[in-house]
C-alpha cells in the first residue's frame, strides 16, 4: 500500500502554523501541488485554504485527519508568488494564511461556485474580444513623439533593464513632464515578449479610468485586467484568473495588486510612489510600494518609482547611489510652472473690510485677494479649483449659550455637520470615523438655546459661499459625497473637462492625476490644519498634495503670462514648506526634510514598529501595553539601539465605542526591529486566542513601517 500524502494547509486565521490534512489522489483527480487552492474541513464548517507543504507524514495520527474536499479548478499559485506572501508574512508579523487568502477575490472563496466561475469567464472573454474591436486608439505618445528629455530618460531606463536583473529606478519629475509617456514606451518594450507581464500600480481608484483608458489606447491589442475595489466582485474574479494563470499581460491595480500571483511578471512601475494609500490600514498593514521593490529583487527584475515628490526615503535612496535616478526637468507640453502666492490671512490688507463694496455676507470664508483673483480668471475665462480637505458644511455644530458641541458619542472626534444635498439626503451631523449619522438638532441638547452655530469650513459652506459671491458662476462639488462610486467621480471630472464648470470646489480627489487643460487658478483653503500635526511625515505630505495641485495649474498654456496660479492661504508664510514650494524646490525640501529627520533619528533614518491595543476602556489599553513594554524589559530584549516609547492614546483615542492606544518601537536597524516585533508576537499570542488577549479581552496587533502614528 502506497504511504498517504499529507498536506499542509493554510486557512484566514490569525494562527502561525498550517494545518495537515491527507490528500486522496483518487477521488480529488490529481496529486498534490504546493500552492493549490483548496477546500478543507475546519471545525464544524469548512474553508478555503492554500497547500504549503506536501509529505508522507505528520506530526499527528494519521486516522485522525480530515481529508481536502476539493480542489479549486486553478493552477497552483505560482513559487515566487509564494516566496512573496511567506516574507509579507515574516516581515510584517502577519500570519501566512491571513496574508495570502484576503487577497483572493470572494468568487474563489466559494468552492461551491468554482466550476460555475469557470464559465462565467468564457462568457466574459467572449463579450470582451468583440467590444476591444471597437475601442479606437487615441492620444499616443509613441517614441517618435519624445520630447530629448524623455528619449533620454528612456533610453536610461532600457540600459537598466536590458539584462535580468534587480533595479530599482526613481524617475523623478514634476507633474507634466512626461514620466507616464516614457514608461509607457519602456513597457512597450518589455511586452513584445507576449508571455511577459507587466505590474503598473497606482495610489487611487479615482487615478485608475483615466490611466485605464490610455493604457489601452496604446496597447490595444495586449490583454490587460484592472485590479482594484471599486471593479465589482464578478469582475475582479476574473481580472484576477487571468491575472494568476498568466493570460494578462497588463495588471493596472491599486495596492491590492501587488500580491496577486503573476507567473510571468517581468516588470513594475508604481506611479506616484509617495502616495500614502499604498500602505493598508487593516488587516495586514503591508506597503505596497515595498512589497513591489522586494518582489523586483527577489525576481531579478526591474521595478520604476515614478513621482514628482518622491518619498523621503526613495529619495535619499536615489542621492545615495541605492536606486538609479532618472530626472525629467521639463513640462512635456513646454507649459510652465504656475506662479505660487501666498496669502497671509493675519495681514489685514488680505481681508475684506466692512465698508468694501460688494462684500459678501460670508466674507471670513474667502479672503478679498483670493475674491479678487478668482473673479479675474473668471473674466479670462478660465477654470478654477478651490480645495479644501474637507467634506460636509461645518466640522462642528456649536452652542453659543452653554458649551455644547456635536461631539460623537461613540467616537473622541466632532460629529461634522452636512446641509441637505445632492442625492436626495436630510441634513445631517455625521461622524466621519464610526459613520454615525444623527439629526441636526433644533435646540441646543444642554441648554436648549435654538441659535446653533457652526464652527470652520467644510466643501459645502465654501460652495454656497461660491455661489453667493459669483451668482451668475457655474459651480461644482467633488468629493466623496457627490461621488460616491468610482464611476460619479469620473462623471464629475468629465464636467471639469467639458468646460461645463467654471468654478471647482472639491477635497483633494479632484487634485490628483487629472489632466485638465484650462485651470487657470487653484487655491488651497485649509493648508495650516495640515501643518501643525503630531505625526512627523504631516509636513511631507503636505508639500506632495501642494505640488500636486499646483500641478493641475496651468497645464496648457506655453507662455508665462497665463501661466496659471496658485493661491495658498495660510497663518504662517514663513514655514519651510511654502517657501520651499514657492520656488518649486521639490529637492531642496527633502534635503531639508532629511537633515531634519536625521537630526532627529526619525524614519528613514530609523525603524519603527507600533503595537496596537483597542479595549473598552483606555486604562486597559494602556495597561496591556505598559505590561508588555515591562516583559520586554525583564526578558532583557531592551538591547542597545532599541527605544521602546510608553504607550499612548492613539490620535483618534475613541472610534465607534473602542479605544485605542499603541506602544512604538524604534530600531537603529531592520533586523533588529525584526527581532524583536517576533518576540512581542510570541510573547501576546502566548496570553492569547487568536489576536484577543485571554481575561481582559484586549484587541492587539503589530504594524511595521506604520505611516501615521
Ligand atoms: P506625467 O506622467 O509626468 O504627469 P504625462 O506623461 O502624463 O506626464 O504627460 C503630460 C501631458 O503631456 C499629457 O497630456 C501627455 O499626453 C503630454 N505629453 C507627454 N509627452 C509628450 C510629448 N513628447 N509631446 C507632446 N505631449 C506630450
Ligand atoms: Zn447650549
Ligand atoms: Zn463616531
Amino acid at each position: 500500500m502506497p504511504s498517504p500524502i499529507v498536506v499542509q494547509v493554510v486557512v484566514d486565521k490569525p494562527l502561525a502554523q498550517g494545518f495537515d490534512y491527507l490528500w486522496d489522489s483518487n477521488q480529488l483527480g490529481n496529486d498534490p501541488e504546493v500552492g493549490q487552492l483548496v477546500e478543507v474541513p475546519f471545525g464544524r464548517a469548512s474553508l478555503v485554504g492554500i497547500v504549503i507543504k506536501v509529505s508522507a507524514h505528520s506530526d499527528y495520527e494519521l486516522d485522525k485527519l480530515k481529508s481536502i474536499t476539493r480542489i479549486a479548478p486553478l493552477p497552483p499559485f505560482d513559487a515566487a508568488s509564494l516566496r512573496l506572501v511567506n516574507f509579507a508574512s515574516q516581515y510584517y508579523i502577519h500570519a501566512l494564511g491571513e496574508t495570502i487568502i484576503p487577497a483572493i477575490p470572494q468568487m474563489w472563496k466559494k468552492p461551491d461556485n468554482w466550476e460555475k466561475a469557470l464559465e462565467k469567464i468564457s462568457a466574459a472573454e467572449e463579450k470582451k474580444q468583440k467590444k476591444i474591436q471597437q475601442e479606437p486608439s487615441e492620444g499616443l505618445i509613441d517614441e517618435a513623439h519624445l520630447n530629448q528629455g524623455q528619449a533620454l530618460a528612456l533610453e536610461k531606463l532600457r540600459q537598466c533593464s536590458v539584462e535580468k536583473e534587480f533595479k530599482t529606478i526613481l524617475l523623478q519629475g514634476q507633474t507634466g513632464s512626461g514620466k507616464t509617456a516614457v514608461f509607457l514606451n519602456w513597457l512597450k518594450g518589455i511586452l513584445e515578449d507576449t508571455t511577459s507581464q507587466v505590474l503598473l500600480l497606482v495610489p487611487e481608484i479615482n487615478l485608475t479610468p483615466q490611466l485605464e483608458r490610455r493604457v489601452r489606447a496604446y496597447f490595444p491589442d495586449k490583454k490587460m485586467v484592472v485590479l482594484h475595489s471599486g471593479v465589482s466582485e464578478k469582475n475582479r474574479g476574473i481580472a484576477w484568473y487571468e491575472a494568476m494563470t498568466g493570460k494578462a499581460q497588463i495588471i493596472l491595480g491599486t495596492r491590492l495588486a501587488a500580491i496577486t500571483p503573476l507567473p510571468n511578471l517581468s516588470a513594475i512601475v508604481v506611479d506616484e510612489e509617495h502616495d500614502p494609500s499604498y500602505k493598508q490600514q487593516d488587516g495586514i498593514r503591508y506597503s505596497a510600494r515595498d512589497l513591489a521593490i522586494w518582489r523586483a529583487h527577489d525576481l531579478k527584475i526591474p521595478v520604476v518609482l515614478a513621482s514628482a515628490t518622491p518619498s523621503l526615503e526613495s529619495w535619499i535612496a536615489a542621492k545615495a547611489g541605492r536606486y538609479e535616478y532618472i530626472r525629467l526637468d521639463q513640462r512635456a507640453q513646454g507649459a510652465a510652472l504656475p506662479q505660487v502666492r501666498l496669502i497671509n490671512t493675519r495681514d489685514p490688507q488680505s481681508q475684506f473690510s466692512p465698508g468694501d463694496i460688494g462684500r459678501p455676507i460670508s466674507a471670513s470664508l474667502i479672503t478679498k485677494t483670493l475674491a479678487n483673483a478668482i473673479s479675474k480668471n473668471l473674466e479670462n475665462k478660465k477654470q478654477s479649483l478651490i480645495l479644501i480637505n474637507r467634506r460636509g458644511y461645518a466640522p462642528i455644530l456649536s452652542c453659543n449659550a452653554c458649551s455644547w458641541l456635536s461631539k460623537c458619542q461613540q467616537c473622541s472626534s466632532y460629529m461634522v455637520m452636512h446641509k441637505a444635498g445632492a442625492l436626495g439626503r436630510r441634513p445631517a451631523l455625521s461622524c466621519h470615523h464610526c459613520g454615525l449619522v444623527k439629526p441636526i438638532p433644533e435646540h441646543c441638547p444642554d441648554c436648549g438655546n435654538a441659535d446653533l452655530k457652526t464652527l470652520g469650513k467644510g466643501t459645502q459652506k465654501i460652495e454656497d459661499a461660491i455661489e453667493e459671491m459669483w451668482p451668475s458662476a457655474r459651480v461644482l462639488r467633488v468629493d466623496t459625497d457627490t461621488s460616491r462610486k468610482s464611476k460619479g467621480a469620473e462623471e464629475l471630472f468629465q464636467e471639469i473637462h467639458a468646460g461645463n464648470v467654471d468654478i471647482v470646489v472639491g477635497t483633494q480627489m479632484i487634485a490628483k492625476g487629472h489632466d485638465y487643460q484650462n485651470i487657470g487658478l487653484v487655491a488651497v483653503l485649509d493648508a495650516d490644519s495640515r501643518l501643525f500635526s503630531p505625526d512627523f511625515r504631516a509636513a511631507e505630505r503636505l508639500f506632495a498634495q501642494l505640488v500636486q495641485v499646483a500641478g493641475r495649474a496651468g497645464r496648457s498654456s506655453k507662455d508665462d503670462e497665463s501661466a496659471g496660479e496658485i493661491y495658498i492661504e495660510t497663518q504662517y508664510p514663513e514655514a519651510a514648506v511654502f517657501q520651499y514650494l514657492l520656488r518649486h524646490d521639490v529637492d531642496g525640501f527633502l534635503g531639508y526634510l532629511a537633515h531634519e529627520r536625521d537630526e532627529a533619528k526619525l524614519p528613514p533614518f530609523s525603524y519603527q514598529g507600533l503595537v496596537h491595543a483597542e479595549a473598552k476602556s483606555l486604562d486597559k489599553a494602556i495597561q496591556f501595553l505598559a505590561a508588555l513594554k515591562g516583559r520586554l524589559k525583564s526578558r532583557g530584549l531592551m538591547t542597545p539601539g532599541l527605544k521602546v516609547y510608553d504607550p499612548v492614546p492613539r490620535a483618534v483615542m475613541r472610534v465607534a465605542g473602542t479605544e485605542r492606544a499603541q506602544l512604538v518601537l524604534e530600531a537603529d536597524d531592520r533586523r533588529q526591529l525584526q527581532d524583536v516585533l517576533e518576540a512581542v508576537d510570541q510573547d501576546l499570542r502566548n496570553g492569547s486566542q487568536g489576536r484577543i488577549s485571554k481575561g481582559d479581552r484586549i484587541r492587539w496587533l503589530i504594524e511595521r513601517d506604520p505611516t501615521s502614528i
